[in-house]
């Protein structure tokens, strides 16, 4: 198959990116009643839905609206101001990890991201939530490979240093470019398999490239033992890959379904490929009413509409930190 697009004639349009946007919080807010153990459920089932009875998002797409946000005030990843703007949005009822939310702890109580990151992960968190704020990126950043690894990873270690984590959210980044320019998804995983660094995700970029390839329908049983449904980046992001990938010319909710049958850490991995099938389909694709009851619909579509008129292919040597 042929690509549809290249990166040289690729432009970000609204639509693409209100899909990316739209689509992770819908699947973030749509598998949070699902995600954790029964005090996790009970909880959300008291904090999951607004005051007007919208439902709520988590972690996943608070991290990605500071992304946002920070990129449009500073033209491109400033760590600083990203780490203020990931430790001032923290709070208990959107689900951080407990990692996450003492690193960003220290973060607001004045030390640098630098040294809260590495005083609460030595080595680095491998959790995948590096990678559940990094499609955005992938869309904005889809047509120049360099700038995207580029902003990528600097949006990475601000919270997870970690080789896993990195290369994690560089797998779903450059996913969600691929599947915005319309390009063949299967050859975009071979190719991904071919040129991981890191074994574990050579592994299950291969895994998921051969189920693609042979066609047929794959218990979601396996692909939990295969791929993963776990919070660590390297159980999460090819299982969420290969759940968009399975199911792009299905219906946005069959994600969701099988999302929520996998079970583990079903809002980052249903958000993840609810990114990149909307990165694919456009924010007109995905279905009314559950989109109609999202959280701060609002400021989700005006914070699209801020980053489409921007072009930031010509952005990759904006302002830094
Ligand atoms: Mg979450």
């Amino acid at each position: 198959m042929i690509p549809t697009a290249s990166p040289a004639d690729f432009r970000v349009t609204l639509d693409v990116v209100r899909g990316c946007l739209l689509g992770l919080a819908l699947g973030d807010a749509l598998g949070a009643p699902h995600e954790g153990g029964l005090l996790e459920r009970l909880v959300w089932r008291v904090v999951g839905r607004t005051r007007l009875g919208e439902r709520r998002w988590t972690d996943d797409t608070q991290m990605t609206l500071d992304v946002v946000e920070s990129l449009l005030a500073r033209g491109a990843v400033h760590q600083d101001d990203l780490a203020r703007r990931f430790a001032r949005s923290q709070h208990w009822s959107r689900g951080y990890g407990p990692g996450a939310a003492r690193v960003l702890g220290r973060i607001r109580r004045g030390d640098s991201w630098e040294h809260a990151s590495r005083s609460v992960y030595p080595e680095g968190s491998f959790g995948n939530g590096a990678a559940m704020r990094a499609p955005i990126l992938g869309v904005v950043y889809a047509c120049d490979a360099e700038s995207l690894d580029d902003a990528v990873t600097r949006s990475a270690v601000i919270t997870h240093a970690h080789p896993l984590a990195i290369e994690g959210a560089l797998i779903v980044a450059r996913a969600t470019a691929a599947a915005a320019m319309g390009l063949a998804m299967r050859e975009h995983i071979e190719h991904a398999a071919d040129g991981a660094a890191l074994a574990p995700y050579r592994a299950r970029l291969r895994i998921a490239a051969d189920w693609l390839s042979q066609n047929t329908s794959v218990p979601i049983a396996t692909v939990r033992d295969q791929l993963g449904n776990g919070i660590a980046a390297v159980d999460s992001c090819v299982t969420a890959l290969y759940l968009a990938v399975s199911r792009l010319d299905s219906p946005f909710m069959t994600l969701h379904e099988a999302a929520v049958a996998l079970g583990g850490d079903v809002d980052t991995i249903s958000a993840m490929a609810g990114a990149i099938w909307g990165a694919r389909h456009g924010g007109a694709a995905l279905p009314a009413e559950p989109l109609a009851s999202l959280e701060d619909r609002d400021r989700l579509e005006r914070l699209a509409s801020d980053l489409a008129r921007i072009d930031w292919s010509r952005s990759g040597d904006g302002p830094r930190r």
